[in-house]
């Protein structure tokens, strides 16, 4: 499969090429240039099919002309020691539960293949690369943890010291190796700043190679359709027609779903459940695609006002909000409602999600109640134990925190304060490597 960038159809590239950009050089996304059919492929798994199983034999069929057969089972044995889980609840509901990774979120999986495929790449060319990325918290962690131990590539993480929360912070710092946590004296927003400068700074890309693992990457987004396979593999017999709600903010996720529709899964609808940032529950009502500042709510890592990948999913329609209507019913949850719901199904079901689960879950009963009863699998993108003092405040038990984050707090922070100036970053870049 080759890719090429939504600002430019002439620009079409190997996925080597794409993973190592991240960006088109015209500031494009990569999208897939040709269309697969993959439902022979589909067919071939069933309930006993493992993920990793799964995730071999598609990073074979998507990318078998970079990755030979072995090579992508490989990949996926050591991207995916991990695997989702299928949760059932009342009413036709029920949870793909996608935090059972390294920091307990969905975007674990999207990391860990990319840092994977990278590396093989690289071992193969033997080369070596840095991975420069700007953290506001969350991302950072998932990051961090899948590129720990890579012999090829180094990880030099910004962040802004005090504006981490203290576990975000540990799960950035304690990793050392090839993990370098820089603490910037300064906002997140000069974090971004210093990374941008850098990668047009001809002294250190003269130097160093870097590379960027921001979530646009491709390498990030073709992993993500890898759980809608093996959840259809799961429930098809029951349900042959899947719909899926999916909790979004940059919409990569739902997008990543999308991509394997159009491959042939046999999915009959997506549930785009936004907090109040609402650009795209407004742009399939209205029509009109207004992207905005993002406001604040307690599904913090959906709070996105202008969602990058609104133009991958514009490319895949051609531009037709009827065509985003045929596929996607959107539904916005305020934060109250997010909090109710987060009561009403501990109280009634003694399961406990986190708020941008509960986003999801919502939106899959605002669908029902619009559509009649049917079947919803619900995207549960963290564990609730990341967000304890939203469930504290609700539902006034404390989730224990997963093993993986408990350790954590045992370790020590290890980290390299600088200036927030891109001639500290450069000194720090040029000194190192
Ligand atoms: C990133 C994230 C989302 C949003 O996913 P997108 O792919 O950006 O739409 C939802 N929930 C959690 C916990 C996340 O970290």
């Amino acid at each position: 499969m080759q890719f090429y960038s939504t600002r430019n159809k002439e620009d079409i590239v190997d996925f080597p090429t794409a993973l190592f950009r991240g960006l088109a050089p015209d500031g494009g996304l990569y999208v897939p240039a040709e269309k697969a059919d993959l439902k022979e492929v589909f067919n071939q798994f069933d309930s006993r099919t493992s993920f990793t199983d799964i995730a071999g034999q598609m990073i074979f069929s998507l990318l078998g002309s970079t990755f030979d057969r072995k090579q992508s089972f490989e990949i996926a044995k050591k991207a995916f020691p991990f695997s989702p889980v299928i949760t059932g609840l009342k009413n036709d509901i029920s949870i793909l539960e996608l935090y059972h990774g390294n920091s307990c979120a969905f975007k674990d999986y999207g990391a860990s293949f990319l840092a994977q495929s990278m590396d093989t790449l690289l071992r193969n060319r033997e080369e070596k690369a840095v991975i420069l990325t700007a953290t506001s918290g969350d991302t950072g962690s998932a990051v961090a943890q899948a590129f720990v131990g890579k012999e090829n590539i180094d990880v030099v993480i910004l962040y802004p010291s005090g504006r981490v929360s203290p576990l975000q912070e540990k799960q950035l710092t304690t990793l050392g190796g090839n993990i370098k946590a820089l603490e910037v004296k300064g906002s997140f927003d000069d974090c971004q700043k210093m990374v941008k400068q850098a990668f047009v700074d001809r002294d250190i890309t003269d130097r160093i190679t870097l590379s960027s693992a921001n979530s646009i990457n491709l390498g990030r987004l073709i992993p993500q359709s890898f759980y809608y396979v093996w959840a259809y593999s799961r429930i098809r017999d029951a349900a042959p027609e899947t719909v899926f709600a999916v909790p979004s903010g940059n919409f990569g996720n739902l997008t990543a779903g999308l991509y394997a529709q159009s491959w042939g899964l046999s999915i009959s609808r997506f549930i785009a459940a936004t907090n109040a940032n609402d650009v795209i529950p407004k742009y399939i009502e209205e029509g009109l695609y207004n992207p905005m500042s993002s406001i604040p709510t307690i599904s913090n890592a959906m709070d996105v006002g202008a969602p990058s990948n609104y133009e991958r999913m514009t490319e895949l329609f051609v531009g037709s909000v009827e065509k985003f209507r045929e596929k996607i019913s959107a539904f916005r949850v305020d934060d109250e409602t997010t909090r109710e719901t987060i009561k009403k199904v501990y109280n009634r079901e003694n399961y406990v999600m986190c708020p941008h689960t509960a986003v999801g879950y919502r939106a899959a009963e605002m669908y029902q109640k619009e559509m009649g009863a049917q079947p919803v699998m619900v995207l549960s993108t963290a564990h609730p134990g990341k967000f304890t003092e939203v469930i504290e405040d609700v539902i006034n038990i404390k989730p224990e925190l997963p093993e993986e984050l408990r350790k954590l707090e045992k370790l020590k922070k290890v980290s390299v304060i600088i200036d927030n100036t891109t001639e500290a970053l450069k000194d720090y870049l040029l000194t190192t490597y």
